[in-house]
């Protein structure tokens, strides 16, 4: 076994690693990466399919996020955001304001036929990772609720509430697996949580209420029901308001559940379901720590012609029409109260999230000094300028004709590749949303019988996907495709055809 690998089985505790497994086999030890490529200590050369846990965009080794990164560096690496101001973070909070504002959101709201009214997101909270992200989200809503409402609604029973979906996942810390609903993960610590609710999230290919019964096709598509997931997010939000304590936020992944097992919603059910958490006066706190930059494709694909007269003769330009909804949440015309972000930020290169949220949550916070009204919270690293030199870069790279044309071309590549994995009897629903993919495994498609967790489904046809060069992570039964950007066409064919390879194998 090479050295490193003898050191990692020494000293290293792996996340979510069964140990004992861990210890009887080499590991990979990684020292290299090229754009969707990486390379481990024996020179073996693997695919990144899930960019390194759902984080890298723009392949590995970037020139223009490393010159930022070595740019920086000539400067200064950190300094402390308490008490001090930096360069680049102050560059990157402008930026994702106006990102987070973006136009589409008003447009999408008008298309949508939305009456809600848009919050503007002008206040950035930076800290180092999704799971902060959420901590700060929920500190500040927790707050915010507990001042601004009156004050004999103040008492112990009152304590401000929250309401998110089943199968949820926000992190690790207490706070966010106190939101969470995965009880795989979140099970044994019952007893260090806050309370919270949980309803009914939307699982088209799982839902008792879809009456469609789908051939070999994804659920969604052949949604046949009258909306019951939205109508429990009403009773719960009604229920709650009769109980004299209404939520104070509502809190959600939206287009996509990751950690759930890849479970997309259908298209209007983010929009229903806000709006009825801000009728009943919920703020709403977006985890867009997956799917934000780009994850969920492209808004308005498709090809624009554009006719013109040069020199007497008629010409047809066709340019690619890719708009930019880089936030999951406003392909349905939603701007949350709070938005969070991590994972994908700095391109994968460095740990760093952001909390943006509006000016009147900001202005429950100022007060004298005396007064205590200070957001106590923060981390040693926040708002850490290599950190925000990557995010500069990576942004800069995401708004690019370039990468937007690359997104919508993988969107589509993945798309085509992914219909061959329908014919596999143990491909129970096969699942996109944009440059996100999961493919649940069951027993018999006919049946959608779950394959028991113990048997280890998904991780072990991950590991035949490893000897063969293809490098991802389950969740559960559910295999998950999140390539990079940069991934190319024949990369891209290489990652599906190597997951149906190794269902077939492993499975049958
Ligand atoms: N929210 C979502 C939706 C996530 O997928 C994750 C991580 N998988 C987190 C929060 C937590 O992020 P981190 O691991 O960076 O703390």
């Amino acid at each position: 076994m090479h050295r490193l690998a003898q050191l990692d089985h020494a000293y290293i505790w792996h996340p979510f690693t069964q140990m004992r497994d861990w210890l009887k086999r080499e590991p990979i030890v990684i020292v290299a990466g090229r754009g969707a490529v990486l390379r481990d200590v024996h020179g073996r050369e693997y695919l990144d399919a899930n960019a390194s846990i759902w984080t890298n965009l723009h392949g590995h080794n970037h020139p223009k996020i490393n010159a930022a990164i070595q740019g920086q560096l000539r400067k200064i690496a950190h300094s402390s955001a308490l008490g001090l101001a930096n360069e680049p973070a102050s560059l990157l909070a402008e930026k994702l304001v106006k990102l987070a504002n973006t136009e589409l959101v008003g447009r999408a709201y008008s298309r949508a036929g939305s009456s809600v009214a848009s919050p503007h997101l002008n206040k950035v909270f930076f800290s180092d990772d999704g799971s902060t992200a959420m901590e700060v989200a929920l500190k500040l809503a927790y707050e915010y609720a507990r001042r601004t409402r009156s004050a004999d609604s103040l008492s112990a029973k009152c304590t401000p509430r929250f309401l998110s979906l089943e199968g949820a996942y926000h992190g690790d810390t207490v706070g966010a697996v106190s939101l969470g609903h995965v009880d795989l993960f979140h099970k044994s610590y019952a007893g260090l949580l806050f309370k919270t609710d949980k309803v009914m999230a939307p699982y088209c290919y799982r839902c008792p209420f879809n009456q469609a019964k789908p051939e070999r096709a994804d659920a969604r598509e052949y949604r046949k029901c009258n909306w019951q997931c939205v109508d429990k997010v009403e009773q719960a939000f009604a229920q709650q308001r009769k109980r004299g304590n209404p939520y104070a936020a509502f809190v959600f992944e939206p287009l996509i559940q990751g950690a759930a097992g890849m479970i997309p919603q259908p298209a209007g059910w983010l929009r229903r379901a806000t709006e009825i958490a801000r009728s009943h006066g919920a703020l709403l706190i977006a985890d867009e720590v997956m799917t934000g930059f780009g994850r969920t494709g492209v808004l308005g694909s498709g090809f624009r012609v554009q006719s013109s007269k040069m020199q007497g003769q008629n010409s047809e330009r066709r340019t690619l029409n890719t708009e930019q909804a880089l936030f999951a949440c406003h392909h349905e015309g939603v701007q949350p109260d709070f938005l969070c972000l991590a994972k994908g930020m700095t391109g994968g290169y460095l740990p760093m999230a952001a909390t943006l949220t509006t000016e009147k949550v900001f202005d429950a916070f100022l007060g004298e000094y005396e007064e205590f009204k200070t957001f106590f919270h923060g981390h040693s690293y926040t708002a850490n300028q290599l950190g925000a030199a990557a995010a500069l870069a990576s942004l800069e790279i995401l708004q690019s004709h370039t990468s937007r044309a690359a997104r919508w071309g993988l969107e589509q590549t993945l798309r085509e590749e992914l219909q061959t994995l329908w014919s596999l009897p143990n491909v129970g629903d096969v699942r996109q949303v944009g440059l996100i993919v999961g493919v649940e495994l069951v027993k018999d498609w006919h049946t959608r019988r779950p394959f028991d967790l113990r048997e280890r489904v998904g991780i072990r046809v991950c590991e035949t996907m490893t000897r063969r060069g293809v490098l991802t992570r389950p969740v559960g039964n559910v295999l998950v495709l999140m390539p990079p950007y940069c991934t190319t066409v024949s990369q891209a064919k290489r990652m599906v055809a190597t997951l149906c390879e190794s269902i077939e194998e492993t499975v049958a």
